[in-house]
């Protein structure tokens, strides 16, 4: 058989993205056509959400789990977690699709991978979902707390985003204190909420806009924040953008306009392209907090619910992405390398550092 090694052939994108394997589900009788993707394990067992989304291709969903699977290997290393990057993609309509019987039999393929994979709840997947992976395997987190889980990840990341905004606020001021520092938080869902309370906490000023306006006005009377319209914010004259809603917010159309000195939220992939935009706020001399090393609350809450640590032990694993940004904001600065390619090479070091340690006796 010739060798098809492209950038179109299944083991040519595992090659691009440095993949170890991927599992293709599929049981006519549930309607289950779902992928999991292991990226890497050298620090540990990959853990990443279950995402259910109408993919229009089988080639989109497969370019999804991809690249969502390769951040969380990132995302973990950055926070020093001893866990792998994995994620999964169910195709099909979440509001339609989803039955107890395509659940659980997608938590037999993750119980056949033997503890390789540990799945937790995405976009399109919730707690009760897992409860159904649950009945077939051990390998799933984020399980309701009524049932020795976890539970909602969401105040842990607001937390650990909160820690990041600290961080990049005292590379650049000097110190780290909010109060008179001011915030534009874009999404007010269960992160943006969360964190609007943090920053109200330490006296910080807050814009909060939310295509649900309803809300937004709820949320901003509630925490003493201002309510500004979504497609006003980059008018706004304030210190800090936190992106808590969708990706890519930081593209063609936006980057010049931007007037905040530091971009600090917990959306994923906030850089429409990493390399690019990265490179261009480095020259514009925006602080860019990179997402994944401030959002990684969720994969802490997670790993310590497989771990058994205790809340007080989650919250100082999460507290330390103080410190694992400040990393990133000075390998940058001491590079000049955009603060995305300072995180990746303090993902890559650690990887390759345990690599070499496990080759070992
Ligand atoms: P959520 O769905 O609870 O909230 C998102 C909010 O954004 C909603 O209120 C929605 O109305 C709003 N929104 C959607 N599109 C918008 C737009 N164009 N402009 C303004 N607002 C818009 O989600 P969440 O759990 O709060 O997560 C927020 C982001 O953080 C997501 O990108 C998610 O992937 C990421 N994230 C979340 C966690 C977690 O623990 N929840 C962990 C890591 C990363």
């Amino acid at each position: 058989m010739p060798e098809q090694n492209t950038s179109e052939s299944i083991f040519g994108q595992m090659n691009a993205f440095g993949h170890q394997k991927i599992v293709f589900c599929n049981d006519p009788d549930s309607g289950l056509k779902a992928i999991i993707a292991i990226h890497d394990t050298t620090l540990g067992p990959a853990l990443g959400g279950t995402r259910m989304w109408a993919y229009k291709t089988e080639a989109d969903a497969l370019n999804d789990v991809l690249r969502l699977s390769k951040s969380m290997t990132y995302k973990a290393a950055v926070a020093g977690l001893n866990l792998g990057g994995g994620k999964a993609v169910i195709i099909g309509d979440a509001r339609k699709d989803k039955t107890e019987a395509l659940l659980r039999k997608f938590g037999r393929f993750i119980k056949n991978l033997n503890g390789e994979f540990i799945t937790a709840e995405d976009v399109g997947t919730n707690p009760r979902d897992m409860e159904f992976i649950r009945m077939e395997t051990q390998y799933v987190m984020g399980v309701p707390e009524t049932i020795g889980g976890s539970g909602d990840p969401s105040p842990i990341t607001a937390q650990g985003v909160f820690m990041g905004i600290k961080a990049a606020v005292k590379e650049l001021y000097g110190n780290d204190t909010l109060a008179g520092r001011s915030v534009v938080v874009q999404g007010i869902g269960h992160v943006g909420e969360n964190l609007t309370r943090l920053l109200r906490d330490e006296n910080a000023m807050v814009y909060v806009s939310d295509i649900n306006e309803e809300r937004t006005v709820q949320v901003a009377k509630k925490y003493g924040a201002k309510a500004v319209s979504n497609n006003t914010i980059f008018d706004i004259d304030a210190d800090i953008y936190s992106p808590c809603a969708l990706g890519a917010t930081i593209n063609e159309q936006t980057i010049n306009k931007l007037k905040f000195a530091i971009i600090a939220g917990s959306a994923n992939n906030q850089l429409e392209d990493e390399y690019i935009h990265g490179r261009m706020l480095l020259e514009q001399g925006v602080l860019f907090a990179p997402d994944y090393v401030i959002n990684a609350g969720g994969v802490i809450n997670c790993y310590s619910e497989l771990m058994g640590f205790s809340k007080k032990r989650t919250l100082q694993l999460t507290e330390n992405i103080y410190e694992a940004t400040r990393n990133v904001l000075k390998l940058s600065k001491a590079e000049n390398i955009s603060t995305i390619e300072a995180a990746n090479k303090i993902a890559e070091k650690r990887i390759s550092d345990i690599k070499k340690v496990k080759s070992t006796y």
